[in-house]
């Protein structure tokens, strides 16, 4: 995904030339015809694996603490530059799929992050493990936000605000990465049709347009709703 740019004339996933027709996936790569399979639900190539990814998808996988170590700078520092600082850092925690379910009560696979609080303190976040990692990114920054918002005092806040805070913050940090697969998530974030996450992130978008960023979180804790 780096360095020089892909011949066009080659097929992503073999290299094999391409000839007169092919597959071109959502992120315009394009792939031969005999490559099938379920789509890779991180980049869309066709050939994904079990857990729904392609095997250069899963390479890039977050799957152990040292792999959150590692692109955890990274994450803090496209928060900062989209102006959220944490008053404490916090700990981020990989659980298994198994264990998401137990925290969250909904279905495996529907929650990837928790913010786990008691009061004004964040506990720990604690993501899927298995995301790959322009995903891992968006799903700390979604729960990056929840997090300040818990550590500045919020309170209770409407879902569809909060929700929608949080997925801002994840469409601003991946707005900042040149990995072409952010582009898919961010489209995902901007279409998504549920009331609470697509919505709330449609009306925080509108309101930042027209207030800016910081004077949105002003109201929102001042008065719980939007300006
Ligand atoms: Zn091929
Ligand atoms: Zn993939
Ligand atoms: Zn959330």
């Amino acid at each position: 995904m780096a360095g020089s740019p892909p011949d066009p004339y080659a097929c992503r996933l073999c290299d094999a030339a391409l000839g007169d027709t092919w597959w071109e996936t959502p992120m315009g790569e394009r792939v031969c015809l005999r490559h099938t399979g379920p789509s890779c639900r991180s980049c869309a190539v066709p050939g994904a694996d079990a857990d729904g990814l392609c095997p250069r998808c899963a390479r890039t996988a977050v799957v152990t603490q040292d792999g959150v170590k590692a692109l955890l700078p990274r994450i803090r520092t496209g928060l900062h530059e989209l102006g959220l600082r944490l008053t404490t850092p916090v700990r981020v925690r990989l659980v298994s799929t198994g264990e998401m379910v137990a925290m969250s009560g909904e279905p495996a696979g529907t929650v990837t992050g928790c913010t786990m609080s008691i009061d004004a303190e964040v506990v720990d976040l604690a993501i899927v493990a298995g995301l790959p990692a322009p995903q891992f990114g968006a799903v700390v920054a979604h729960e990056c936000m929840h997090a300040w918002m818990v550590q500045r005092g919020f309170g209770i806040v409407a879902p569809p605000i909060a929700e929608g805070l949080s997925q801002f913050a994840s469409d601003g940090w991946l707005g900042r990465q040149r990995d072409p697969r952010a582009r898919l998530l961010r489209e995902a974030i901007a279409q998504d049709p549920d009331p609470v996450y697509g919505d709330g992130f449609r009306q925080i978008k509108a309101a930042v347009r027209r207030h800016g960023f910081l004077p949105v979180l002003r109201t929102v804790r001042a008065e719980g709703r939007l300006p």
